[in-house]
């Protein structure tokens, strides 16, 4: 699928993270693992994190197929995550979430997050939105049932 008409200096970064993607390598035996898949446009992400001592992110790992926003998105996420606690990720991506959604506060709350901010063209193109959210949802799913599962255990 074609990349949509945006802004130059966004285009560039959507293509940089398409062409070189973060992070790519698969982590075996994972902390927290995330998949998301959307029909749409035959999207997929398989995300990875591994947490260190403190509870931050220490690496994380992701590999997509599909649509470029997808791929670059997916990047882009996985350089924002770094060294967050999972509790620094809910709100990123409670944040994120709300800029693709429109909200300018939340834009504004994301401005040391420069790669992120980018993605703010693609919401000109509503059906793309789900492109760019589709690693997101990974995470939280990720984050979701490990947290699940270590209340358990
Ligand atoms: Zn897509």
């Amino acid at each position: 699928m074609e990349l949509p008409q945006l802004d130059d200096l966004y285009r560039d970064a959507i293509l940089d993270h398409r062409r070189n993607p973060r992070n790519s390598d698969k982590l075996d035996n994972a902390t927290i693992i995330g998949d998301s898949v959307n029909p749409f446009c035959g999207d997929e992400i398989h995300l990875q994190v591994d947490l260190d001592a403190d509870g931050r992110v220490e690496r994380v790992g992701l590999q997509s197929e599909g649509c470029s926003i997808n791929q670059a998105a997916g990047s882009m996420l996985t350089e924002a995550v770094v060294g967050k606690t999972l509790y620094e990720i809910d709100h990123l991506v409670q944040t994120f979430k709300l800029m693709m959604q429109g909200d300018s506060d939340a834009e504004t709350r994301l401005s040391d997050e420069n790669d992120l901010k980018s993605l703010i063209g693609v919401r000109n193109y509503p059906v793309r939105i789900k492109c760019v959210l589709l690693s997101w949802s990974a995470l939280e799913d990720g984050v979701l049932s490990y947290r699940r599962s270590s209340e358990a255990g």
